[in-house]
């Protein structure tokens, strides 16, 4: 017989037909010679109720299966009696493939914190709120291809190790294959990175945005969406060392497309999870976040309020809150800031623009002023800055002299520079943290409980 999945029968499945199911027992319970077991296997974040008649099982079999265990079963699927559930099955034969001890089953008992489960990230998948996790990250994962595709962007693999330090983005990982403790040594006694494998530096990459740009001048509209990595030591709940970012790069969009196309991307996908992810969204509203559903319908509502940096920081100024970093025009915003706007001042998502061109990449677009640059920075209620983006400078010798300016090495550069000596035209993109729109969508408060092995300062167990 041809298994089939929890998800169907559930939903699907005809009574008193004969079926097939396999999973993990979420709880087994017995009363008066009737056994009843929660059987999951992460289709859907509902079980389906196995009924078991004790006396014409053997007994043996019965105590090895508790929470935990993984078995098939086969029987009649039949009508419940029971609340909270349309079908349930009727246990004819039950194979078990694996037994839990309950003694050291680290999960037999329900309602574990977060931050154990932080410590079993090995098993956490087996609990309702890692399972609508990671269904949720599958289905944004297929939402952001899905809205790319149906308006023909290409999406382009950029590469994870990098020969460049000059993307700007943050602290980089070296990587390396020279021996550590006796690496090669120059006759000045430096490290001889000659000797390592690409004959160079290199580290992992902090965006794909570079090499997106170089596709973007080609292809015209394309979009990464693959790992970044940051060596910052920023323990919060909201950076990961490895994380995954989306970056659109679009040939002949200025910096109004770049934050139409942002506002309509974040809402496509916000109403991709409540037309599909129903159930898990729902389990994760009741348990971690009652206003999450509301929240989430609220930000597909209105337009994003959109303003200047700027503008924002008069506000900022105006307002009379304590904050614990002073606002001044031309330092970056933090996110106590960056969330007073949203959840205090707007209430409602906030596109700020124009930021002083000091605290931005080199590769922005100057504006006449001298002082700004045409960024965009989309920030969110509960997590600050969501996206960060930009019109990019075309112009090779305004390109070149901010590049000389900041003393990075054109022997680093010129393939990106290219671009704007061949060729060249008005673009713009920006990054999506995959990671923070995981946050905003499932309602967790901590960005190590939305990817399944969260990589922090001091942890890459496993
Ligand atoms: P932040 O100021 O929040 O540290 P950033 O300005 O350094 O972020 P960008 O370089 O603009 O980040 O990266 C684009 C997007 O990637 C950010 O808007 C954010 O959504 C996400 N992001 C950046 N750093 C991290 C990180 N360490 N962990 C998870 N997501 C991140
Ligand atoms: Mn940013």
């Amino acid at each position: 017989m041809k298994r089939v999945k929890v998800k169907e029968l559930l939903e699907n499945g005809s009574p008193g037909t004969e079926v097939l199911a396999k999973g993990w027992v979420r709880s087994k319970r017995d009363s008066k010679g009737v056994a009843f077991i929660a059987l999951n296997d992460g289709s859907i974040i509902h079980n389906i109720q196995i009924v078991v008649d004790v006396p014409s099982f053997d007994e043996a079999l019965l105590r090895s299966i508790g929470t935990g265990a993984c078995i098939a079963v086969t029987g009649t699927l039949v009508e419940s009696l029971g609340k909270g559930q349309r079908v349930e099955i009727q246990a004819k034969d039950i194979i078990l493939y694996g037994g839990a001890d309950p003694e050291t089953f680290p999960l037999q008992k329900k309602g574990h914190t977060l931050e154990f489960l932080r410590e079993i990230a090995h098993l956490r998948p087996r609990t309702n709120t890692f399972g609508a996790i990671l269904r949720l990250r599958h289905a944004m994962s297929f939402a952001i291809h899905k809205f790319f595709n149906d308006k023909g962007f290409v999406y382009v693999h950029t590469p994870i190790i990098t020969g460049s330090d000059a993307e700007g983005a943050g602290a980089m990982f070296r990587v390396t294959t020279l021996d550590p403790i006796k690496p090669p040594l120059t006759d000045d006694g430096h490290v001889d990175y000659k000797e390592d494998f690409f004959g160079k530096e290199t580290n992992l990459t902090v965006s794909g945005q570079l090499e997106g740009e170089l596709a973007a001048t080609a292809l015209s509209e394309v979009y990464t969406f693959g790992p970044t990595f940051r060596a910052e030591n920023s323990n919060t709940a909201r950076h990961l060392a490895e994380f995954w970012m989306i970056e659109p790069e679009v040939a002949f969009n200025e910096l109004v497309d770049n934050m139409d196309l942002a506002e309509e991307f974040l809402k496509y996908l916000i109403k991709y999870a409540l037309d599909n992810c129903k159930d898990d969204l729902e389990f994760l509203n009741n348990m971690y976040d009652k206003e999450l559903l509301a929240r989430l319908h609220a930000v597909l509502q209105n337009p994003f309020k959109r303003l200047t940096y700027t503008e924002g920081v008069e506000i900022l100024q105006k307002s009379g809150q304590k904050f614990e970093y002073k606002v001044d025009w031309g330092t970056d915003l933090q996110s106590e800031h960056e969330r007073y706007l949203v959840e205090k001042h707007f209430m409602c998502p906030v596109i700020l623009t124009d930021y002083p061109r000091e605290i931005k990449a080199f590769y922005m677009k100057q504006s006449e002023d001298g002082k700004t640059v045409r960024a965009m920075d989309v920030l969110f209620p509960g997590i600050g800055e969501i996206i960060g983006g930009s019109q990019r400078e075309e112009d090779y010798d305004k390109l070149f002299k901010r590049v000389t300016e900041l003393g990075m090495k054109e022997s680093d550069l010129w393939w990106y520079l290219d671009t704007r000596k061949f060729g060249t035209c008005p673009h713009a993109g920006f990054g999506l943290g995959f990671e923070r729109l995981m946050l905003f969508v499932s309602g967790m408060s901590n960005i190590r409980d939305v990817i399944p092995f969260p990589r922090t300062p001091k942890n890459a167990d496993f």
